[in-house]
């Protein structure tokens, strides 16, 4: 008998468990997603800050070199696994009870088993003026458009004006970017002649400290480093408001600006709201058990960003990263094909070994396994466990190529 499995997102976690299950010879897989490509949002920031030479006649213009290194097309990925089908589609909802989703384009698909890994989207909390006024960093188009506005900003901008670039946000990502950014803003004032200290990049934090869910060490280290680069900071300042060029603190003060990012807020993905009997949950996520199914539903299995899952040794909701998404895509296709072969499903256990942050050029936090390292080390361990889960879905050789991109956008921009 062929059991039919219907995934739907084609991002960490859900790439991750077709390729799990594509060894099965009883599985038709069926990926669905809205795109055709596969993001690795690691390399979004090398993106945003990408430096291309060929603008200032040095080689021919290669776009093409940028995008290869962060996103690649799902169906090369699948290319070899002749039971998985990729179908570029949009996910409008589920009959759980028929056994059926409901897709824009294909219209009804019956599956046998379920997984929904839709990922998440920018969360503007309701501020407003956010959404019209503020540029996100959530998919490669994003991080396209914020690098072409930077680029923009510094060519318009009078030579004898304070360019001031402001991060909503001190969390992963709004820290990340500010190391990238420094190296970025450093290159287009020599480019167009603007005295260096002409340009400014703010991170505008509501909490006391930077990465607010790490530990000290990581805070006080992720400080000295952005500190060092010349990253300023205004921390408890909630943002209230967004205006043409100014920013509205809880407090009543008020920050000029002239291109906002905003990193503080994720959510889960709009799609999980057309689940009917699903209450969800914060976040808009949605709840899963301990067998990572949404219940009351056996065979509907929840996986990534969107679900919310609480780890029972903390007490907290397990936190939006690839590295949770990639540990429930392995607990999913392993209980997908036990209940195929009517064997007691596994419980998802949460670990936290730690990360790894880059702050800037070739320098990275350690924080793993109880071990604490920070500079290149890290950089170069973060840079293996990338080329790793590109081998991981494309095989060692497609994946070196790939890797190689993504250094060579690196040193153009060091
Ligand atoms: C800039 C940036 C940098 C990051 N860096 C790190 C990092 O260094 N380490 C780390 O651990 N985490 C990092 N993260 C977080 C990490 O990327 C996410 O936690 C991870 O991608 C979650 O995996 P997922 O499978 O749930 O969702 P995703 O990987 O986002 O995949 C979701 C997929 O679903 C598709 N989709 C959405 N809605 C629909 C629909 N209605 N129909 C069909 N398809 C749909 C999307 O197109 C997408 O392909 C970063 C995130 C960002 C934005």
């Amino acid at each position: 008998m062929i059991h039919e499995i219907i995934i739907v997102g084609g991002g960490f976690g859900g790439a991750r468990v077709a390729k799990l299950l594509a060894e099965e010879p009883n599985f038709h897989i069926t990926l669905v997603d809205k795109s055709r490509y596969h993001t690795f949002y690691p390399n979004l920031y090398e993106v945003a800050t990408a430096y291309l030479p060929e603008a200032f006649g040095h080689l021919p213009i290669d776009f093409v070199d940028l995008k290869s290194s962060a996103i690649y097309p799902l169906e090369d990925i699948f290319l070899d696994d002749i039971n998985v089908s990729v179908l570029e589609d949009e996910f409008l909802g589920a009959d759980f009870k028929k056994h059926f989703v409901n897709l824009r384009k294909t219209g009804k698909l019956r599956y046998d088993f379920l997984a929904l890994a839709m990922g998440s989207e920018t969360n503007y909390f309701g501020i407003p003026g956010m959404a019209e006024k503020a540029l996100p960093l959530k998919n490669f188009f994003d991080a396209l458009g914020l690098r072409n506005a930077i680029d923009e900003l510094f060519f318009r901008a009078p030579k004898n004006q304070l360019i001031k670039i402001v991060i909503g946000g001190g969390g992963f990502t709004g820290c990340e970017l500010a190391g990238e950014l420094m190296g970025y803003m450093d290159k287009l004032s020599r480019i167009h002649g603007r005295p260096r200290y002409y340009a400014e990049c703010l991170i505008v934090e509501a909490a006391e400290t930077l990465l607010g869910s790490a530990s000290p060490w990581v805070q006080k280290k992720a400080k000295a480093r952005l500190e060092k680069l010349d990253v300023k900071f205004m921390f408890k300042s909630a943002i209230k408001e967004i205006r043409q060029n100014e920013i509205i603190l809880g407090v009543g003060s008020k920050v000029p600006y002239d291109l906002l990012i905003w990193t503080a807020g994720v959510k889960a993905s709009e799609s999980v709201k057309t689940l009917e009997s699903v209450k969800l949950e914060k976040a808009s996520c949605v709840p899963v058990d301990k067998n990572l199914r949404i219940a009351p539903h056996e065979n509907v299995f929840g996986v990534g960003d969107i679900t919310y899952s609480v780890d029972e040794a903390t007490g907290k909701s397990l936190p939006m990263t690839a590295s949770v998404a990639l540990r429930e895509a392995k607990c999913v296709a392993e209980n997908i094909k036990r209940m195929a072969a009517k064997k007691p499903l596994l419980y998802y256990r949460a670990s936290h070994p730690g990360f790894i942050i880059p702050l800037g050029g070739r320098y990275a936090l350690l924080e793993l396994y109880g071990v604490r390292l920070s500079g290149l080390l890290p950089w170069l361990l973060k840079e293996f466990i990338a080329l790793k889960y590109w081998a991981g879905l494309l095989g060692w050789r497609r994946a070196f190529g790939l890797w190689k991109k993504g250094l060579e956008i690196h040193s153009w921009n060091d």
